[in-house]
């Protein structure tokens, strides 16, 4: 068909599901005054219903905007109403419970114990690890160091090693957060996650911005992804990622939008826009060019995730892509340049998102915005969010 692109599904490789009713929540807020206000209180509200449709509404998004796999970071009870929506969502999903027991630094009623924790991570491993035709992964979720205490660091590394599982946590996203690590440890917050076994092959750390050379070549050395979530480090003011840098030594860096509470929108465009502007705002020789954004955004997300299978449009590989429109939305001409990647980056949108396809089954199609009914309607979500307010 005329002026129909098709593109590897995108990968998002940093989001919390569970935050997505949490959308336009206060500004002008840090990281950890905003967890401690705004985030926290609402996750430790959250009951599996509203968890349901938190997360009907941030797929739906993802599958409309070309998205075909994320890695989630969920909170710390009721997982299994996440993996239950994405199943029904079809897309693949990385997820499970997050870990954080610190008495001195998380509420009393969003804390589990380290047993707790991975008695729990196990108990979903064993449930939903692999269903779905391989769809459905669970990962080890340690929060943050500074959420964590020593020990469950320590035994959630060794946990995910004996069961090979993907290791997913924050490191290094604001100086406050660094500070409290190092007035801990004594180390920087890379150093110390490199020391407690947590960055691994399999691991996926996101933000990564406050970081210097030594713990890019810890990072690279350890062969751990960085998942960079642009718009989301701006508006909570956390800084920019060095992620020429981070690449130059060696690290894969992948793409994620965060929560929809920390940038207000789950949109790969956007975040491929601003990870291609951004290292022209810090005066410094390197680009991003299109075509490396783009990759960054669908294959560096799959190895990212370590998503098993053959990168890219080849055969062989998992069915899972896109189809872009070239002639809807606000995008043409598209006849200057050779190839597509320029246009795709810094013109395209979900607009232009023709049909989303995982594992080879139409996922979402433009016609049907309602996204098979997934999408939840506009009075289930003001329920949801009435029903979050009243337990907070
Ligand atoms: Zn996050």
């Amino acid at each position: 068909v005329r002026g129909m692109w098709i593109i590897p599904g995108f990968v998002q490789a940093h989001l919390h599901l569970c935050q997505t009713l949490l959308r336009n929540g206060p500004e002008g807020l840090e990281l950890m005054p905003w967890l401690e206000q705004h985030v926290w209180p609402a996750e430790a509200a959250h009951e599996a219903e509203t968890l349901v449709v938190s997360a009907r509404l941030g797929l739906a998004e993802c599958l409309s905007a070309g998205v075909t796999a994320v890695l989630d970071m969920g909170t710390v009870r009721h997982a299994d109403a996440l993996f239950r929506t994405a199943a029904r969502a079809g897309l693949r999903y990385t997820g499970g419970n997050v870990l954080m027991d610190d008495p001195v630094t998380t509420p009393v009623n969003l804390r589990a114990t380290a047993a707790e924790g991975l008695a729990e991570t196990e108990r979903l491993r064993s449930d939903w690890h692999g269903r779905e035709r391989g769809r459905l992964r669970v990962a080890v979720q340690p929060r943050f160091a500074v959420a964590c205490t020593d020990g469950l660091l320590r035994e959630a590394a060794e946990y995910a090693r004996e069961h090979e599982l993907t290791i997913h946590t924050h490191a290094s996203e604001s100086k406050e957060e660094c500070q409290l690590v190092a007035k801990r440890t004594g180390l920087s917050n890379i150093r110390y996650l490199a020391e407690v076994g947590l960055l691994t092959p399999r691991t996926c750390v996101a933000h990564a911005i406050h970081t210097d050379e030594s713990d890019w070549s810890e990072l690279a050395g350890r062969q751990t992804s960085v998942a960079h979530c642009p718009s989301s480090n701006l508006r909570l003011g956390s800084g920019v990622c060095p992620v020429p840098e981070l690449r130059r030594a060696g690290v894969v860096v992948a793409l994620g939008s965060d929560g929809a509470a920390c940038n207000n929108s789950l949109d790969p465009f956007r975040e491929m826009r601003m990870a291609a502007s951004l290292p022209g705002t810090r005066l410094i020789p390197e680009t991003l060019s299109a075509f490396e954004v783009l990759r960054m955004m669908t294959w560096d997300g799959a190895r990212a995730l370590g998503l098993p299978g053959a990168e890219g449009l080849v055969p062989g590989a998992p069915a899972d892509f896109a189809i872009l429109d070239s002639e809807a939305g606000w995008s043409l001409p598209v006849e200057w340049a050779e190839e597509p990647y320029g246009a795709i980056v810094y013109s395209m949108g979900r607009d232009n998102v023709a049909f989303t396809v995982v594992d080879g089954v139409v996922r979402y199609r433009a016609k049907d915005p309602t996204v098979g009914g997934f999408k939840p309607r506009p009075d289930e979500i003001r329920a949801a969010v009435a029903s979050l307010k009243s337990r907070m």
